[in-house]
C-alpha cells in the first residue's frame, strides 16, 4: 500500500480500495487515503464477512457458467457452446485465412435402438458414443459437442479436408470398438455412424456454408446407405460427391 499511500500525498486524490491480509486468516478490509496536511488520513473498515459472501457468490456463478455450457446427459458441450464456438472460430479463420472443418453424425437407426432396449440403455449408448468421440480429438482448440438428440458435432479449427477425414475415420473405429449391440440395425450388428464432413476457409459470403455443406454431407451418407463417412466436395457445391466405403 506504501506506493498507493506516496500517490496520494504528491497528487491530492483521494483513494479508496480493497485489500486482503493473509497474514490474518485472510481478512479483506477496505480503506479510503485523503491528502491531510503534508500527509495523509486513512480509514480502514474490516469487510471480511461481505467479501467472502461476494467470493462464494463469484465461484457458484462460475459453476452455473459451466453447467450452462454443458448437456446434462452425456456430459459434453452442449448446443449453445457449439453455436457460440462457431460464431466465434469463422471470423478468426477468415482473418488468418485458415481452414476450418466441421463433422456433423448421426447415430444410425437410433430409433430402433430405443424401441429395442428401452430409453434408458438409448440414453446410456448415447453417453458411451458421446464420450468415445470426445476422446478422438485432443488440440485444445477442437470441440466436440452434442448438435441433437443422437447427433453430435465436431469442430476442428486450423485442420483441412484430410486432417477432418483422418478424424472421422477415427471417430468410425472408436465407435466400432465399442461394439455396442444393435440387432435391429438395418446396417450392422452394432452401433453405427453415419458422417458429414465439410472444410473451408471461411469469406463474408461463406459464414454459413460450413454447417450447410456438413449436413448435406451427412444426408449423403445416409442416403447411400448409412455406416459410412462423406466428404462435401467444395467443386461441385450442389451435391456431395466422395464417398469413403463402409469399413464394416
Ligand atoms: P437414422 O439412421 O435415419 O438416423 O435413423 P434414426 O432412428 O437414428 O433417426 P430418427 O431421427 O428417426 O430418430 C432419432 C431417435 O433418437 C429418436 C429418439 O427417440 C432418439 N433420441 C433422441 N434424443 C434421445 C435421448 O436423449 N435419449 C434417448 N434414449 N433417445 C434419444
Ligand atoms: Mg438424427
Ligand atoms: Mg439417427
Amino acid at each position: 500500500l506504501f506506493n498507493d499511500f506516496v500517490q496520494v500525498v504528491e497528487s491530492s486524490e483521494t483513494l479508496s480500495s480493497d485489500f486482503c491480509c493473509h497474514s490474518s486468516q485472510n481478512s479483506w478490509y477496505h480503506y479510503v487515503a485523503v491528502k491531510l496536511g503534508d500527509g495523509f488520513a486513512v480509514t480502514v473498515r474490516d469487510i471480511t464477512l461481505r467479501k467472502k459472501t461476494e467470493l462464494e457468490l463469484q465461484a457458484a456463478n462460475h459453476r452455473l457458467e459451466v453447467l450452462a455450457h454443458l448437456d446434462g446427459l452425456t456430459q459434453i458441450p452442449n448446443r449453445r457452446s457449439f453455436d457460440l464456438y462457431v460464431q466465434q472460430e469463422l471470423p478468426r479463420h477468415q482473418r488468418q485465412k485458415q481452414t476450418l472443418s466441421l463433422i456433423l453424425i448421426d447415430i444410425d437407426y437410433f430409433k430402433l435402438f430405443n424401441d429395442t432396449h428401452g430409453h434408458q440403455e438409448g440414453d446410456d449408448c448415447l453417453v458411451q458414443v458421446a464420450q468415445a468421440i470426445a476422446n478422438t480429438v485432443h488440440r485444445p482448440t477442437d470441440l466436440v459437442a452434442r448438435y441433437g438428440g443422437e447427433e453430435f458435432a465436431v469442430v476442428l479449427s486450423h485442420t483441412d479436408a484430410a486432417g477432418a477425414m483422418a478424424v472421422a475415420m477415427t471417430i468410425q473405429e472408436a465407435i466400432a470398438t465399442l461394439a455396442i449391440p444393435h440387432p435391429s440395425s438395418n446396417v450392422s450388428d452394432h452401433v453405427t455412424l453415419s458422417l458429414g464432413v465439410a472444410s473451408l476457409m471461411p469469406t463474408s459470403e461463406t459464414q454459413t456454408e460450413l454447417i450447410t455443406q456438413a449436413d448435406q454431407a451427412l444426408y449423403a451418407s445416409k442416403n447411400r446407405g448409412r455406416n459410412q463417412i462423406t466428404l462435401y466436395d467444395l467443386d461441385d457445391l450442389a451435391m456431395p460427391a466422395m464417398t469413403l466405403a463402409a469399413r464394416e
